[in-house]
């Protein structure tokens, strides 16, 4: 395992201050205040950036209000289409520069920042293919006389959007993507980890020629510039994404003018594994729910259960997998393990592997921060098993968002169904089996908003994806997310 030391160059890092992106144009925070954001791999400095606060948020909200009712809500179906479509084209064009840029920022190693590039271009572009598939219908009514009733989708307004910095790339497309297509304007909010992709994705709004205040970007912390925006009473709605206390802040803020809200949070999922199941293919792909991405996703499969018999046989095998990944500079194109995202995360992840050992369970791999040589620069965790947790144990409940594996055996599948369901979280959830009517009865049985069935962490930009119970509400992809930025109107004619 080794750190590149690598120098940076990224022809968006100028040197200078990054600034927030407003009204189609960059500006100073009201304050004047900046915060460093660093790259996770080396600790380095990689740009100064604006920290915008409640006054920037107000500015924003203006601009976007502005736009709102503006030549944007002129824009025909095909307008939008076409203009979703050209911003598909300039994110292809400049992917690299993009993906380099989250790697960068937050520590998705560059091979996965790469890789993404087909989900988030199929992103954009499914959303473009649905700007003429959003309208009403014409709904015969009952009343005497003559009327005609028919629905309007109308756009829900002013969308505040709360993005984390797990990947900021994606999730700036899939807030922006919804709003534009619907025709709603955004202040994105940027988690101050990594605010860089977002901002760069605003300058390529404006070059597709999406109008001035239609997209506008803030980077700032989430106390300040993040609460004045789920609070402020002229935004309409807010998409969050992100864990369950701030989404608990985030409803309550929302009630000052009762503004819609979709949450997606995190996640403590399950991942069954039987004895039956091609294991070949589970050890790794239970390994990869959990190691993909240093275990910052929210739906990653922490939660191992595992047969009985196979238990200590299939526990090693994916402990023994997650230790040949290469943990590294997430620039170097080999490295498939990056760092943690910040010395914060660092410390959240480590204080869970110590709670994990007091609470008797035992690492059969990884378990310890790396600090030899360059690692001590970066935040860097190795893929880690836990073997012989508990239920009730907290690394079996409390979400860690690191590469820790939590392994449990079971028995039976009631049993199972059960154990996996007792949990405040519903977000992912995964099985491997090759009997069918297995597989039936855990995806109707286990309460979550996705089950992957010999796979995990599948995701297209039609299939819905979000949460039951703590894991939040509302839908981000498919067509109930194109809802989410809808009103519904009814509208009635006296034609007797
Ligand atoms: P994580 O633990 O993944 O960083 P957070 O929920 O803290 O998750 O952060 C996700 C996003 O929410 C970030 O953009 C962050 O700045 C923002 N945020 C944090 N606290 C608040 C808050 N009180 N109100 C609004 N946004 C917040």
């Amino acid at each position: 395992m080794t750190v590149a030391v690598q120098t940076l160059r990224h022809p968006f890092l100028t040197g200078k201050p990054k600034r927030l992106f407003i009204d189609g144009k960059w500006a100073e925070a009201a304050s004047g205040k900046t915060f460093d954001t660093i790259n996770p791999s080396t600790g380095e400095v990689l740009a100064a950036v604006a920290e915008g606060d409640a006054e920037d948020i107000d500015r924003a909200v203006a601009a976007a209000r502005h736009a709102f009712t503006g030549p944007w809500s002129k824009f025909k179906p095909f307008e939008r289409q076409h203009l979703l479509l050209k911003l598909a084209d300039l994110v292809e064009q400049n992917f690299e520069e993009l993906a380099a840029l989250d790697t960068l920022d937050m520590g998705g190693p560059i091979s996965r920042t790469r890789g993404s590039r087909r989900r988030v271009l199929g992103m954009l572009r499914y959303y473009a293919g649905q700007a003429t598939a959003i309208y009403g219908e014409t709904i015969e009514n009952s009343l005497p006389g003559e009327y005609v009733s028919f629905t309007l989708k109308e756009p829900v307004g002013v969308v505040g959007a709360i993005i984390p910095w797990n990947g900021p790339l994606g999730a700036t497309i899939w807030k922006i993507g919804p709003a534009l297509v619907t025709g709603c304007t955004v202040v994105l909010k940027p988690a101050e980890e990594a605010p860089l992709t977002p901002l760069r994705v605003a300058e390529l709004c404006q070059e597709a020629g999406v109008p001035p205040g239609v997209v506008n970007v803030v980077p700032g912390y989430g106390e300040t510039a993040g609460a004045a925006l789920a609070r402020h009473p002229d935004v309409d709605k807010v998409a969050f994404t992100g864990s369950h206390l701030t989404g608990q802040k985030i409803v309550e803020a929302s009630a000052g003018n009762l503004k819609r809200v979709s949450l997606e949070l995190g996640g403590k999922s399950p991942d069954v594994v039987f004895a039956d199941a091609d294991l070949d293919a589970a050890v790794p792909g239970a390994g990869m729910a959990v190691f993909a991405n240093s275990g910052q996703i929210c739906s990653a499969g922490t939660r191992m259960f595992v047969e009985r018999r196979i238990y200590d046989e299939f526990t090693a095998r994916v402990a023994a997998f997650g230790s040949t990944l290469r943990v590294g500079n997430s620039s170097d194109p080999e490295t498939q393990i990056g760092p943690l995202v910040s010395s914060e995360q660092l410390d959240r992840v480590t204080s869970y592997l110590a709670i994990g050992r007091q609470e008797g369970a035992r690492p059969l791999s990884g378990g310890e921060r790396l600090t030899e040589g360059d690692f001590a620069k970066g935040f860097f965790v190795p893929p880690t098993v836990f073997a012989d947790v508990k239920d009730q144990m907290r690394i079996a409940q409390e979400e860690i968002f690191g590469p820790v594996i939590s392994a449990i055996p079971f028995t039976d599948i009631d049993e199972v169904i059960e154990r996996a369901n007792k949990t405040n979280f519903g977000l992912g959830s995964g099985l491997w089996t090759r009997d069918v009517g297995k597989a039936h009865r855990l995806a109707r049985g286990i309460r979550a908003g996705t089950v992957w069935i010999n796979c995990y962490q599948a995701m297209d930009p039609a299939v819905p994806f979000g949460g039951y119970k703590m894991s939040g509400y509302g839908r981000e992809s498919g067509k109930q997310q194109i809802e989410e930025y809808l009103n519904v109107k009814a509208v009635w004619i006296r034609t007797g």
